[in-house]
């Protein structure tokens, strides 16, 4: 397989928070995922907004620009995923049984059981626009907004984003018109700090119908209106707010197909896209998680459906039972009710069964991505094993057990755990098996 022909568990469209965290989520949960971003890098939105995060529990300060640092590390260090940046969907089809089918715009193909949209959200325009030079959208605004030339600044909007720059344009020395069709939709502490700016700095226009026409050229703006006539402007922000990106969603649809999510067809949407009452960090990462969820729930049932086909071609020699073993495998554990047991870590041994149950003599390739990595077991038996003090040997083995279960395609876990030299003369050892055997 080249590196432009990519087979995964999961094909995530949009390097958001929403899509990263749904992507960390399945990777963790022993899935392979590609992350498909169409920007050059990871959490392209957030990537140089310096906006303190005072909202994001245990981030106060903390830029959000400094946040979609820590969470492309995250990303890129994350095994089990593959990253294609630069690129979006150019084409797509489904064929069962194997899912989705992918041609990005580099000519790459991507193959994946499930996928799941993350794009976000797209800015609402102004129609009677026109000239040399696009009005600023929100993000455009707040990212230069520090660096623009004092002047006359018309806003057109009456949401938070309008208010927002309302009040830091104003505070930054320019002339600020702020023009809304409507009365203000704006959180009522922002709506505050209007009355906190000197009049010459702030002109109000609230419920007032939009200006007709708006025309750029290389000096500036000329905003036509019934109800002002002709005016002048330097600058000129469209805050009409956003709504969902859902370019992908309808390419995956098909031109007659429903815009929505289709979760029947594999079909999974996270984020500002899945239309959240409150679009922001983290409510985007929040649905990450619950559609990587979703997704685990939705493949572990086709997966039953494959092995349904398979169950019924038993006879047939193209496939067999399949298990995966770890014998022998020693650290230390804090485990045991006697003293000495509680002071200090003592050396066990776990041999671990996972039945993989019916499975093709020729797998579909030879990659690891598409097996349950045993790297990947041994790590989960000992941070099961050592993450805090028990007891009983029994909880220990029930604690391995109940999370080897929860590994993709695991049908049933066998786990003897043993402790070495609990006595002189002899080791003690619990086994236990759970799932189907
Ligand atoms: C100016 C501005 C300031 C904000 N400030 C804050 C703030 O201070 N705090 C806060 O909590 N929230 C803030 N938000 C909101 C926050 O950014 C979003 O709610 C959050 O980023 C949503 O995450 P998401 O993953 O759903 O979408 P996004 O972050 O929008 O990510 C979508 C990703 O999909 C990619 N994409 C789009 N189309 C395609 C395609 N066809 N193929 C491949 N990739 C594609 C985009 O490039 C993008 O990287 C702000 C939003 C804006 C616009």
């Amino acid at each position: 397989m080249t590196d432009l022909a990519w087979q995964v568990d999961v094909a995530v469209i949009g390097a958001g928070p929403a899509g990263c965290s749904a992507a960390l989520w399945l990777s963790e949960m022993g899935f392979s995922v590609a992350l498909v971003e169409k920007a050059g890098r990871l959490l392209a939105r957030l990537d140089d907004l310096q906006l303190p995060q005072n909202w994001v529990l245990g981030a106060p300060a903390t830029s959000t620009a400094d946040l979609a640092r820590q969470y492309a590390a995250h990303i890129e260090m994350q095994p089990g995923i593959r990253i294609a940046l630069g690129e979006t969907v150019a084409e797509a089809w489904r064929s069962r049984p194997d899912g989705w089918r992918f041609v990005t715009t580099t000519g790459r193909t991507i193959k994946a059981g499930a996928v799941i949209v993350a794009t976000g959200l797209q800015a609402r325009t102004f129609g009677a626009s026109s000239g040399s030079i696009a009005p600023f959208d929100a993000q455009q605004l707040v990212r230069q907004r520090a660096g623009l030339p004092v002047g006359r600044f018309l806003l057109l909007g009456g949401g938070d984003n309008a208010v927002e720059n309302a009040v830091y344009l104003a505070r930054a020395g320019h002339a600020v018109t702020l023009w809304s069709r409507d009365r203000l939709r704006a959180q009522s502490y922002l709506i505050r700090q209007l009355d906190s700016l000197p009049l010459a700095r702030l002109c109000l226009r609230i419920a007032q119908p939009m200006p007709e026409r708006l025309v750029s050229d290389m000096t500036g703006w000329q905003v036509e209106s019934v109800a002002y006539g002709a005016e002048s402007f330097d600058h000129v922000a469209v805050l009409f707010g956003n709504a969902p990106d859902r370019r992908v969603l309808r390419l995956l649809a098909g031109a007659d197909g429903a815009v929505e999510a289709l979760p029947q067809a594999g079909v999974f949407v996270a984020g500002d896209l899945s239309g959240r009452w409150h679009p922001c960090i983290s409510t985007a990462i929040a649905d990450g998680v619950e559609t990587a969820k979703q997704v685990q729930r939705w493949l572990q049932h086709e997966l039953q459906h494959d092995r349904a086909r398979l169950g019924s071609a038993i006879s047939a020699p193209a496939s067999g039972q399949q298990t995966l073993s770890l014998t022998g495998l020693r650290f230390a554990a804090n485990v045991g009710i006697l003293a000495h047991e509680r002071d200090a870590p003592q050396p066990i041994e776990v041999d671990a069964e996972l039945n993989l149950g019916p499975q093709p003599l020729a797998p579909r390739d030879d990659d690891i991505t598409h097996v349950l990595d045993y790297r990947k077991v041994r790590q989960i038996i000992i941070d099961e094993c050592t993450a805090r003090h028990v007891n009983l040997l029994e909880s220990l083995a029930g604690k391995v057990c109940a999370r080897l279960l929860q590994l993709p395609g695991v049908q049933g876990v066998r786990v003897k755990i043993v402790k070495l030299e609990i006595f002189d003369d002899c080791a003690v050892a619990i086994r236990l098996a759970a799932g189907n055997w």
